[in-house]
């Protein structure tokens, strides 16, 4: 454990603070986080806590989810531009406008959007819980989704609805490239495919389990295999690799050349550990929504809690 990461545990005592991390958080992050999941095992904990504050370390939906279940604590995210490329796609009034056009429709939207999008919706999702949460609506109702297309033509295709989607999506998974992906796959012939369903129908197809960031680690954890390429972001890999240290887990190669030739999501690295620590020691910056946005925001979160 490094002194910075010291610091961050004393701080985080003198607090009562906790740190929660998504599993796309760098691996210093992660290390000294209190609990590290997906968007609804995170949601989930989050409603938990029993600490005044509340250190998010993701992105800014996930640290707004966490606000509107604990009105009365202090959320923080160690920086305010963690942003999300999928959230950004789909903006409060052209959001609106597409629900108005659109009457008689129950709208279903993917926590990855901003507390003004919950709060139009009547259903929050994630990627774990999304297949129940529409199962749970008569068949005969039309549902719009939003605002991730690729995850939205995914469920169409194993709910067996139509549902309306709104066209948004998120650059880190639309950033695989199949040419790459086919010569590793070429290179390692038995390594299995797992993809993440915010990914494109074509990368989709060629994967032998499809599912959330926690569903994926499982899969890997129960399977026979010992060898796979992995088409989500490759902050998992941490987090994966320690639940299977004998398997190999090659992440995903995208369209763009990078260092590391794999996906990274720059939003989710704009958090550091030094920002982590900086946030803690002088309680900012913080997180707040209007009380009255919350409250609408409430309603559809707790319903997914409730079918979770
Ligand atoms: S990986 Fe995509 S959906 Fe997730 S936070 Fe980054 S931009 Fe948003």
């Amino acid at each position: 454990m490094t002194p910075l990461q010291q610091a961050i545990r004393q701080l985080k005592l003198e607090k009562d603070a906790v740190i929660l991390a998504h599993y796309y958080q760098e691996e210093a992050i992660q290390e000294v986080a209190d609990f590290i999941g997906d968007s609804l095992a995170l949601a989930q904990q989050a409603k938990r806590c029993t600490q005044s504050i509340i250190v998010f370390a993701g992105v800014h939906f996930m640290a707004e989810t966490a606000k509107i279940l604990n009105p009365e604590k202090k959320v923080l995210l160690p920086d305010l531009n963690a942003g999300c490329s999928l959230a950004d796609s789909c903006p409060q009034d052209t959001f609106a406008d597409f629900i108005a056009r659109h009457p008689g429709h129950v709208v279903v939207t993917y926590i990855n959007c901003s507390a003004e999008i919950k709060a139009l919706s009547d259903y929050v999702c994630t990627s774990s819980n999304a297949a129940t949460i529409i199962g749970s609506i008569p068949k005969d109702q039309p549902i719009i989704f939003a605002p991730d297309r690729n995850l939205g033509k995914y469920l169409n295709t194993i709910t067996g609805r139509n549902m309306l989607l709104w066209d948004g999506s998120c650059v880190v998974h639309e950033a695989f490239s199949f040419d790459k992906l086919m010569e590793l796959h070429r290179q390692h012939p038995g390594a299995q495919i797992i993809a993440h369903p915010e990914s494109e129908t074509h990368i989709l197809e060629t994967a032998s389990y499809i599912g959330s960031t926690a569903g994926m680690i499982n899969y890997v954890k129960k399977s026979p295999h010992d060898k796979f390429i992995i088409a989500t972001e490759a902050g998992i890999l941490y987090k994966m690799q320690l639940q299977v240290p004998h398997k190999t887990l090659i992440p995903a190669p995208a369209v763009e050349d990078n260092t590391c030739a794999c996906s990274e999501c720059a939003y989710m690295k704009v958090n550091t550990l030094q920002k982590l620590h900086d946030c803690l020691l002088h309680e900012t910056p913080e997180v707040t929504i209007a009380e009255g946005l919350r409250h609408r925001a409430l309603q559809p979160v707790e319903r997914m809690l409730q079918l979770s």
